[in-house]
């Protein structure tokens, strides 16, 4: 039988365990690929100063992932899940035309 506080005192470790399994995780997942249906479909580019503006007028210098309300990491990550490519990592420097100035 578990006491309280041994189980107050495995709580951290579990934590810790948890959040190494997370950044293994993050460290394995795979980046979208530009050519992905989906990706070109949304003008998706790895480097944002390559957008397409001709096809994609809404774009404007300065617009990138890691700017995007829809970045689901730190704006200083250089990748990280967005909720468009749900799986798949976008790079911070990246942009697609459903960008939206995070608030
Ligand atoms: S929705 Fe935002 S974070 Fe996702 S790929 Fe487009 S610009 Fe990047």
């Amino acid at each position: 039988m578990t006491s309280r506080r041994a189980f107050i005192q495995i709580l951290p470790l579990a934590g810790a365990a948890a959040l190494c399994a997370n950044a293994a995780w993050a460290a394995d997942t795979p980046q979208v690929d530009p050519k992905d249906p989906q990706a070109v479909a949304l003008g998706y580019v790895a480097d944002a100063t390559k957008a397409d503006k001709a096809k994609f007028p809404r774009y404007a210098a300065g617009q990138a992932c890691g700017s995007c309300q829809l970045y689901q990491g730190k704006p200083t990550d250089a990748s990280a899940p967005c909720a468009l490519f749900g799986g798949k990592h976008v790079g911070a420097k990246a942009w697609c035309s459903a960008y939206v100035k995070k608030a």
